[in-house]
């Protein structure tokens, strides 16, 4: 026989297991979101189903929802990372649904809007840049303008002249791509960002393998191109006529939107593609691919401060 302060020792921590049992009962019963839960689906349920379904509740409190445990996605603290939980009756049983939570929403958003834009040679970190990021400033009130023309009006196949940003180094031309990409990945429409001096050295190296004939086809026929920086490279007759200018001869053609950013105005452009590094002087080649330019985009200038030693 099992001595007596056993049993009863047993007793005493049924007993206090049954309490605290039923304190736990309450405790879920009573949690805002599952009285809401339960008063709203009071016509489906019954004892039994609540009492199954306690373990559910208990759970659904635990989890995180809509964010409000977790600092960040990354140190999200549900079961399934991104994913927070709903209550639900399932046929004779409470149970529970994940969902992406809100962060997870925004995130995946945010992925899917990258997939539209390509950085070719380009920091990722433009990806950042936003349209309502940029500062309506006096310096560049035409540049946003046009900006939002061309975003509202833009669809495949329009014909549709970009800009030409031109404007001292540091006052946000390539942060301006980058948010011209986003804007346009919003509307679902594809980009490619391309900073041209690194594009042209490595175009150069691959000159003999059949990376270089897909780089260039790529480049000629991507929906929206944006060159980065024209002007910064350093000329030769090969990659002013039989790059650059195969590349823009096609895109005119075909109506393809190009836009490009620049240190120097059209008439500075000009000269810059005149002399080759070789000592060339070719003005109707130069004058030949600058009417290329001209013909795909608007020259706008901007000014202001440069925002690099801010
Ligand atoms: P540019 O291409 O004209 O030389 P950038 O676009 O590279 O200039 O801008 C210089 C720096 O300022 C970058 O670090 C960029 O991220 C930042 N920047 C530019 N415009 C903005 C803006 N509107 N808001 C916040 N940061 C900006
Ligand atoms: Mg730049």
């Amino acid at each position: 026989m099992k001595p007596i302060n056993d049993s009863l020792n047993q007793l005493v921590n049924k007993k206090d297991f049954k309490a605290r049992l039923e304190a736990l009962r309450n405790s879920i019963l009573s949690n805002p979101e599952v009285k809401t839960f339960l008063q709203e689906h009071r016509h489906e349920l019954d004892e039994q189903m609540v009492d199954r379904g306690l373990m559910k509740m208990h759970e659904f409190i635990d989890q995180s929802k809509c964010c409000d445990k977790c600092p960040s996605l990354q140190s999200c603290v549900n079961m399934v990372k991104g994913y927070h939980p709903q209550l639900v009756v399932k046929g004779r049983n409470i149970d529970l649904q994940y969902e992406r939570c809100p962060r997870k929403v925004q995130e995946d958003e945010r992925k899917e809007q990258e997939s539209f834009i390509q950085c070719m040679y380009v920091p990722k970190e433009i990806l950042q840049a936003t349209m309502s990021d940029i500062e309506i400033e006096q310096g560049r009130f035409e540049a946003i303008k046009l900006v939002r023309d061309f975003v509202r009006e833009y669809e495949p196949n329009k014909k549709m002249k970009a800009l030409y940003l031109h404007g001292s180094f540091g006052v946000g031309k390539t942060y301006f791509l980058g948010a011209i990409a986003n804007a346009l990945a919003e509307k679902k429409v594809k980009s490619t960002i391309l900073y041209v001096p690194e594009f042209l050295r490595e175009l150069k190296g691959s000159f003999q393998d059949q990376s270089f004939n897909e780089k260039i086809e790529y480049v000629k026929k991507v929906p929206v191109l944006m060159l980065d920086d024209l002007g910064a490279e350093s000329v030769t007759s090969w990659m002013r006529d039989d790059v650059l200018g195969t590349i823009l001869q096609f895109r005119m053609l075909e109506n393809l939107p190009t836009f490009f950013s620049s240190n120097l105005n059209f008439k500075e452009l000009q000269h810059h593609l005149t002399y080759t590094q070789r000592g060339e002087q070719e003005e109707l080649k130069a004058a030949r691919v600058m009417e290329r330019i001209k013909s795909l985009a608007i020259p706008v200038e901007m000014n202001g401060e440069n925002k690099r030693n801010r």
